[in-house]
Parts: C-alpha cells; sequence; structure tokens
C-alpha cells in the first residue's frame, strides 16, 4: 500500500509518499511560498538527486496538483499512475475534546474538524483545505486524519484543567490539550522497542525541542501530562515563543507599551523565546554561535532553555512517581547536545548519569545514558509521517 503524507501549512505543502510494505520514503519534499512570490517545490526522489521547480502556485489546489505531478513525472517521479497512491493521510493540528484517535475522514468529520477550528485558527483552516483539494483531486481514495492532540486526550482532568472558573471549560473548551502527539507518540514506541520492554511497564519522558517545544509524560504508553496547553504556547522556551510566564504581566505590558491584543498575542508567539531574550535569532544554533562569542544575551537564552527543560522533567518524574527513560527528539534534542547535558546534568541526584561520548553524536538513534545510569536517556529522531501512514494504513485496510 502506497500512502501519500500531507501536512498543509498557511503557505506551505509538505509532503512524502510512503511504501508500507516495507515502510519507505519513495519521494518527498515541500511546496512553499503558496500565493505569495517566487513560489517554489522541492520535490526529493528517494533514488534520485532532488529537483526544484520554480512556478506560481497561486492556491493550495496548485500546489497538491504540482506534488502529483511531480509524483508522476517521467523524469523524477516515482508512480506510473495515480491510481498507485492507495490514500492520504493528512496531518491536522487540533482535533478537540471530539478526537483521541485517527479518524476516516467524511462529511461529518470534515465538519468536526470546522468546529473546533476556532482553537487553533493559524492551522485548522489550512488542514482543511489541503483535505478539500484532495477530496477533489482524489475523490475515490480513502482520507484519514491524524491529529497533533489526539494522543493527549488520555490526560487526567487533574492535568488538563485550568484553575479558571468551570464555565469556561464548559462553554468554550478551555483546557489543555497538547500538541506534538504523534510525535511523543512514535518516540515512545520507538523506546519501548529499543528497551526491549512492553510500552504498558514504561514511564517515559519525552522532550520534543524543535522550533515549537513540548514535554510529555507518559506513563504506560498514555499522555497523562504536556508542556503545551489550549494552544502551542505554554510550556518551554521556545524559538520565537515565551512559554510559561506570569499571566498578569500581559494586561501590565499591553498598558505600558499600549498594545492591542493582536500585538501582545504576536509578541509571546512570534518575538520572544531564543529570539526574544538574544535578540539575535530564533534558530539555537546562531544564538549558539553568538554565545561562543561572549554574548550575554545569547549565553541567558541557552540557560534559560536548557533550564526549563529540566525543569520540565523534574516535574515529570514526579507526575508520574519515577522515570525509566527520558529521550530528546526534533531539531534541539536530535542535534543539540549542551542542551542534553545540561537537563541530563541537572538530574545526577536521581542518579541519572550522561555518557558524554555517546552525546556527541548527532540526529540518530542512540542511548546517551551511562551503563549505571539510574534511566535509560536516548536520542530518537521523530518521524511524524511515517506515523501517520501507519495509522492511515490500519485505518484503510479494515475498511
Ligand atoms: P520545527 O519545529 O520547525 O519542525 P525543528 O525540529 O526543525 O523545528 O527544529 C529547529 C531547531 O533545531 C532550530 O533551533 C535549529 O537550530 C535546531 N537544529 C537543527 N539542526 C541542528 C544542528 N545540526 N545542530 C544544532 N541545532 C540544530
Amino acid at each position: 500500500m502506497k500512502i501519500l503524507v500531507l501536512n498543509s501549512g498557511s503557505s506551505s505543502v509538505k509532503y512524502q509518499l510512503i511504501d508500507m510494505d516495507n515502510e519507505s520514503v519513495l519521494a518527498k519534499g515541500v511546496v512553499e511560498r503558496i500565493g505569495i512570490t517566487d513560489s517554489v517545490l522541492e520535490h526529493e526522489p528517494a533514488d534520485r538527486e532532488a529537483i526544484v521547480i520554480k512556478e506560481d502556485i497561486p492556491d493550495h489546489a496548485a500546489a497538491i496538483k504540482m506534488v502529483i505531478e511531480a509524483l508522476l513525472n517521467e523524469e523524477h517521479g516515482v508512480l506510473n499512475d495515480i491510481d498507485e497512491i492507495n490514500a492520504v493521510g493528512h496531518r491536522v493540528v487540533h482535533g478537540g475534546e471530539k478526537f483521541a484517535s485517527s479518524i476516516l475522514i467524511d462529511k461529518e468529520v470534515i465538519k468536526e474538524i470546522e468546529d473546533v477550528s476556532d482553537l487553533a485558527p493559524l492551522h485548522n483552516p489550512h488542514n482543511l483545505t489541503g483535505i478539500r483539494v484532495c477530496n477533489d483531486l482524489l475523490e475515490d481514495k480513502p482520507q484519514v486524519a491524524v491529529f497533533d492532540t489526539a494522543f493527549h486526550q488520555t490526560m487526567p482532568n487533574r492535568a488538563f484543567m485550568y484553575a479558571l472558573p468551570y464555565e469556561y471549560y464548559e462553554r468554550y473548551g478551555i483546557r489543555r490539550y497538547g500538541f506534538h502527539g504523534t510525535s511523543h507518540k512514535y518516540v515512545a514506541q520507538r523506546t519501548s522497542a529499543l528497551m526491549d520492554r512492553p510500552l504498558e511497564d514504561l514511564k517515559i519522558i519525552t522532550c520534543h525541542l524543535g522550533n515549537g517545544a513540548s514535554i510529555t509524560a507518559i506513563d504506560g504508553g498514555k499522555s497523562i501530562d504536556t508542556s503545551m496547553g489550549l494552544t502551542p504556547l505554554e510550556g518551554l522556551m521556545m524559538g520565537t515563543r515565551c512559554g510559561d510566564i506570569d499571566p498578569a504581566i500581559i494586561p501590565f505590558v499591553m498598558e505600558k507599551e499600549g498594545l492591542t491584543m493582536a500585538e501582545m498575542d504576536s509578541i509571546m508567539n512570534k518575538k520572544s523565546g531564543l529570539l526574544g531574550v538574544s535578540g539575535i535569532s530564533s534558530d539555537s544554533r546562531d544564538v549558539e554561535a553568538a554565545a561562543g562569542e561572549d554574548n550575554k544575551r545569547a549565553e541567558i537564552a541557552l540557560e534559560m532553555f536548557d533550564y526549563r527543560v529540566a525543569k520540565y522533567v523534574g516535574a515529570y518524574v514526579a507526575a508520574m512517581g519515577g522515570v525509566d527513560a527520558i529521550v530528546f527528539t526534533a531539531g534541539i534534542g536530535e542535534n543539540q547536545k549542551r542542551t542534553r547535558a545540561d537537563v541530563i546534568n541537572n538530574l545526577k541526584f536521581l542518579n541519572i548519569k550522561l555518557n558524554k561520548e555517546a552525546n556527541n553524536s548527532r540526529g540518530k538513534e542512540i542511548l546517551i545514558s551511562t551503563e549505571d545510569s539510574s534511566v535509560k536517556v536516548f536520542v530518537i529522531p521523530t518521524n511524524e509521517e511515517l506515523m501517520i501512514a501507519r495509522d492511515t494504513q490500519e485505518i484503510v485496510s479494515a475498511l
């Protein structure tokens, strides 16, 4: 079975075509700058050079058409016929409380995704556009929605409720939903495989540290708490997002600076985090380079980032009453040895010990704790696309 995995954003569509017979990626790529100038498709067949096609791409329909054409192209394609695509798996950011697992898309599901869109106005409408375009272009192919929030629907009330008047939860669905669920679930499953122990017996803390960053406490295979909240703004310090702050800061700064709600929202989402504190960049590599040249604010930003990860890990050890494995994934988690070292060195009191040599590794699956460490620490590159394809295959095979 061949599955097309789509991640439709506001001005981009990322895709992978996966052959589920051996879970190999036949081709992958990204369409960027949809609807603006300099649109571009980068297409990478598994066995040939990547190609770049620069062309006007006015909307998502044109973008997804181009992706299908690239997959069928005589020179750089990987399919002879569109019918070789058996199903499409879509990443959908917010499933609210309606979706605790992936689901076959029909009219009702589309309506329900629309209904929860006000919880993720920057994401869900674009995910829906991708679904609608595929309904038109590949109308006879089954389509499956895989939600970032679904994995976290197992959180107990005490973890997902905010201490606000209860009516806001009932009226507006204000609660913690959590994100990156597909990634947290994938690395937890890999941890269980690497440890050769059933997920049901393990307490795992997964640290997804990319531009967006979140940590999850996974007890017996179930998410019992996670650092992102109603939106992906809460929790850790991120590339441009502030993460946890005292909520009273918001009206205070708005008044002092004469800001509107939208301006304040933009500052917290786009001008804070590593970028806001360092004044250098949202990219941890740039901030690290500046810190290496004695830029004080860059150093503070990195220290804050690592300290906050360590704090959440500590909190989740308490939330689960123990921990068997800690996992680092995503851009920073997979590559940034300083962050991993800072976090693990903070946990020495639990007898968790870092293997310094193994920690020098980048971007591959590896155990980075010492043999006598009380807890295993892994780096596991995430693979959200494969998870989406697996869920899609499972649902489509049962039809
Ligand atoms: P996104 O949330 O956009 O998917 P990524 O998972 O790609 O983000 O993570 C982006 C972050 O990972 C950036 O801060 C970047 O600096 C960091 N990163 C990526 N590659 C490396 C690397 N080789 N060394 C250090 N940091 C890296």
